[in-house]
């Protein structure tokens, strides 16, 4: 059966974030919706492991969306609540190389910070602000993600990617996507994977 994940504790006190964020909120955050996310996650994943086992996928895209709902959450959760400290007990602002790299890609804290708080204001409806490392170019940069899913979980590592848009297959394969799937199975470079697989597992 698939991992099971856990709710992770708060590294501090409901009332340690005080009085910028209260105690209630915390609780309610933290206990009801971040434990919501952790127990859809498992209930997504233990639909998928049975799907695998009777060989019926029918309800596939409904689990995997659970499963990119619900991981979503419980990853940037888990990211968000040790992202914060009560007020006061560390540095208020960036040092080392955090700080000459921001530098570097925002030209400054200020800047950086008004262009986070612009985009986290801009969010429509529920989502998040995020500031990113982004390893092919070597930067940081600031995105949001209106929800959070949209049929992924924040925190993975891509092994292995399928183009479905039409444009990867219509020319050979019109309207029949499976074809393609099934045919694309035979030039996928598996010691690729295999190398990225040990990458991410470090
Ligand atoms: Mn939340």
């Amino acid at each position: 059966m698939a991992n099971k994940y856990e709710l992770p504790p708060l590294p501090y006190a409901y009332d340690a974030l005080e009085p910028h964020i209260d105690e209630q909120t915390m609780r309610l955050h933290h206990d009801k919706h971040h434990l919501s996310y952790v127990n859809g996650l498992n209930a997504a994943l233990d639909k998928l492991a049975a799907a695998r086992e009777a060989g019926d996928f029918a309800l596939v895209k409904h689990w995997s969306r659970e499963a990119a709902f619900h991981g979503s959450g419980h990853f940037l959760h888990s990211i968000f609540w040790p992202n914060m400290a009560p007020a006061g007990s560390g540095p208020g602002e960036p040092s080392g190389d955090l700080a000459a790299q921001i530098a570097k890609d925002f030209g400054s804290f200020n800047a950086f910070k008004a262009q986070f708080g612009a985009a986290a204001g801009a969010v429509e409806g529920s989502g998040w602000a995020l500031l990113v490392w982004e390893p092919n170019a070597g930067q940081l940069e600031v995105l949001t993600a209106e929800k959070h899913q949209n049929l992924t979980q924040w925190g993975v590592v891509p092994l292995l990617v399928l183009d479905v848009w039409e444009h990867a297959y219509y020319l050979k394969y019109q309207n029949n996507r499976g074809a393609y799937v099934t045919a694309w199975w035979n030039v996928v470079n598996w010691a690729d994977v295999a190398e990225r697989f040990a990458a991410a597992r470090g």
